[in-house]
């Protein structure tokens, strides 16, 4: 399946999810984590550090988001981690 980037309208299409990933985190602008103030990639893995760091009610309160909203990203974060290599990814970013 592609993978499209939809971050501010991006529209990217990508055929594999790391390599959306990848770009998300590297072609987009870093966002400040409104929770904790890090500055993470944008993307999924600022959803990724939002909820593995923080509580959902935390992630709500800082970020306004409705439960559906919490229960979309809970379930785009399940379906990326079933699929991607985070490995891969993260060995990309650190170069
Ligand atoms: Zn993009
Ligand atoms: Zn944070």
């Amino acid at each position: 399946m592609a993978w499209e980037c939809e971050i501010d309208g991006c529209g990217s299409v990508f055929d594999d999810v790391e390599a959306a990933i990848i770009h998300q985190a590297t072609e987009h602008e870093r966002p400040e984590c409104k929770v904790c103030g890090t500055i993470v990639p944008d993307g999924y893995l600022a959803i990724r550090h939002a909820f593995n760091e923080h509580s959902r009610a935390e992630y709500v309160r800082a970020y306004g988001a409705s439960s559906e909203e919490v229960r979309e990203r809970e379930e785009l974060l399940e379906e990326i981690e079933s699929v991607a290599d985070m490995e891969l990814i993260a060995n990309q970013l650190t170069r």
